[in-house]
């Protein structure tokens, strides 16, 4: 069965009640009929309400079948899943390899939990690929990739990560948020855990926060263990609208890759741009590997003004009417934000000719959105 026909038929009501959806079932407590069925419920009875009760169940088998995995852990916010793959996967103190372009809370965690575990964090190059062979060491705890990278975009060759990662038996997480587990699927290409901020484009609508962390075999149950283990919990509610936003997300990551795309090459196109950081543009420096690997694009983008300092670029953001500033991506709505990645790089120094401004380019018209874009742009 393929991506889509998964996304619609997985996950649904199983009651035999005929409701396309599940019921919202808000618990904490759930009665038991006997002491011993209170300590070991049989069949499909939970005995209390922390793993969630309904619609959570449906909304980890809809992500384990996306990913085809053999579990989906839920945490209540993307930073949250990724610290949960990061706590699952270690296999103890040592280094962990992190990559550069690190989404920033993630970024923080390891530089001030880590070390309380014994566990250095040792940033790498987004862009090594297998050459990553050459920070191995006896000590090498874990290596976390993300792909595309938060505010850069590099694409990373995860293939070859994964595959020199096994080979020395160092498991592997991933933040995939901007694949959104739909253009790409990081279990396939051998990594061990799949990281994805629901709030992102699951949700779409920008209402709740979630994450989820897919893997197979026995990393599948670690990570179901760890989620117990640390009483990580999500409100029923909003399970049933991460399922909710689930059940369009080819159709809406399908317009983004076109609105963007387009929004990026009008930009490009632009006097005041020096580059546009989208890796389904020809002119980005990994876009032979994206095209290898990753089916589509997400509306999340960036570009770097002409020689136009960050206090002109955040100038251009204010002038904005029809982007919301703020902070996420993937909602319907269009946001804007500018940015300074080098505050965040340690391996690879971000270097750039202006100000690093990004966008994630929501559902609305496309001509509206480049009008308000060029007239921001035009006054700088
Ligand atoms: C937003 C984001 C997260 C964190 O998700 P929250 O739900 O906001 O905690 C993690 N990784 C990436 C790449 C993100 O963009």
């Amino acid at each position: 069965m393929k991506r889509t026909t998964r996304i619609i038929h997985s996950g649904r009501s199983d009651e035999g009640d005929g409701l396309v959806n599940p019921a919202i079932k808000r618990a904490s407590t759930v009665l038991a009929p006997s002491t011993a069925e209170l300590y070991h419920p049989t069949g499909t009875r939970r005995h209390y309400g922390r793993g969630g009760i309904a619609p959570n169940a449906e909304l980890r088998a809809a992500i384990a079948a996306l990913y085809e995995a053999d579990a989906c852990a839920l945490a209540p916010s993307g930073l949250a899943s990724v610290i949960l793959a990061i706590r699952t996967a270690l296999k103890g103190p040592g280094e962990a390899l992190i990559t550069d372009s690190a989404y920033g809370p993630v970024r923080r965690f390891c530089d001030e939990e880590l070390p309380r575990l014994g566990v250095t964090p040792v940033y790498y190059d987004p862009r090594i690929g297998a050459e990553i062979a050459s920070l191995i060491t006896s000590k090498t705890s874990l290596i976390l990739l993300e792909s595309p990278g938060s505010l850069t975009f590099e694409v990373q060759d995860v293939p070859a990560i994964a595959a020199v990662a096994k080979a020395a038996g160092v498991p592997t997480v991933i933040d995939d948020t901007w694949t959104a587990g739909v253009l790409m699927n990081p279990l396939d290409m051998g990594v061990d855990y799949a990281v994805q901020a629901l709030t992102k484009y699951v949700g779409g609508h920008s209402d709740f926060l979630m994450g989820s962390v897919t893997a197979r075999g026995g990393a599948a149950r670690a990570v179901l263990e760890r989620e117990k283990l640390y009483g990580v919990h999500v409100s029923p509610d909003d399970a049933f609208l991460a399922l909710r936003g689930l059940r369009t997300l080819p159709l809406r990551l399908e317009r983004a890759e076109a609105a963007s795309l387009e929004i990026a090459r009008r930009l490009e196109a632009h006097p005041r741009v020096s580059r546009v950081l989208h890796p389904a543009l020809p002119s980005h420096p990994d876009h032979t590997l994206y095209k290898r690997d990753i089916s589509g694009a997400a509306g999340c983008f960036a570009f770097v003004l002409d020689g136009i300092p960050a206090k002109a670029g955040e100038a251009v953001i204010d002038r904005l009417k029809l982007f919301g500033i703020g902070f996420s991506w993937g909602g319907y709505e269009s946001l804007a934000l500018s940015c300074d990645p080098q505050i965040k790089r340690t391996a690879v120094p971000w270097k750039a000719e202006g100000a690093l401004l990004r966008l994630s380019i929501g559902l609305e018209d496309i001509d509206d959105l480049w009008a308000d874009l060029e007239q921001a742009l035009a006054a700088c």
